[in-house]
């Protein structure tokens, strides 16, 4: 499994839990057919069913993600632009479910963002953390975007962010861990996680690095603040 899920809480018009007519299929306009989709139930336990809606327009939020990015950012640094290719691969998916438990009903939209099979989880942790800087920055019209699609978001998020990115010009962005890892074992950074894809293929050479890159960069690991080119444009990407 692996990746991430940012939610976005709210509540939900009613009518998206009853079977709805939707646009036509591009093959179902052809044959004169209409399009119904209704909410998918799922029992997990005796206290709990998730209820995953799928609202078509919501897919368009891909799109606009993306070119809030392209927005915010007019020249990628070469982290950034390991990001995007990772965007690009179609990773992103963005739905309305439900948690219903015996008392009550909480509903979000999901963002999520594959993990690629453990090889991109720092670039899913990334994506989650881009998500919560557009919707601070785009608010009114996310709510606006949201609501025509039934779903009116808390004013009250619980949207405390406590990941911290820096980028590395040969491995793209590295996550800071959040405790030091202390395994003497440990080939890799103590302080710093990156994508099992950037990884891959490094040899005992590149491995010795690492300590010295923990040696180097220690300093950015204890302050504890992000240098991704959102929070921090003007951050020049660590070389190694
Ligand atoms: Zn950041």
């Amino acid at each position: 499994m692996g990746g991430t899920a940012y939610l976005v809480y709210g509540n939900i018009d009613p009518v998206l839990l009853e079977k709805r007519e939707i646009k036509p299929t591009f093959l179902q306009k052809i044959f004169g057919k209409k399009n119904f989709i209704q909410p998918k139930e799922m029992k997990v336990d005796d206290n709990r069913t998730i209820i995953d809606i799928n609202q078509p327009e919501l897919n368009n939020l891909v799109d606009l993600f993306q070119g809030f990015i392209k927005k915010t950012l007019p020249k990628y640094n070469s982290a950034t632009q390991q990001f995007i290719e990772y965007l690009d691969i179609k990773i992103m998916s963005i739905f309305i479910r439900g948690e219903r438990f015996k008392d009550k009903t909480e509903w979000y939209i999901q963002f999520g963002f594959s993990g690629c099979a453990g090889m991109a989880e720092v670039s899913a942790e990334l994506g989650s953390h881009w998500v919560n800087k557009w919707i601070a920055i785009e608010k009114n019209n996310l709510l606006n975007i949201f609501a025509k699609n039934g779903f009116q978001m808390f004013d009250n998020q619980n949207s405390n962010d406590e990941s911290y990115f820096i980028p590395f010009e040969k491995y793209g962005y590295a996550k800071i861990q959040n405790t030091e890892i202390m395994d003497e074992e440990y080939e890799g950074s103590k302080y710093f996680e990156f994508d099992q894809s950037c990884l891959e293929g490094l040899d005992e050479n590149d491995y010795s690095k690492m300590k010295n890159l923990d040696k180097n960069y220690k300093k950015y690991y204890d302050s504890k603040k992000c240098c991704c080119q959102i929070c921090n444009p003007e951050f020049v990407p660590l070389k190694i």
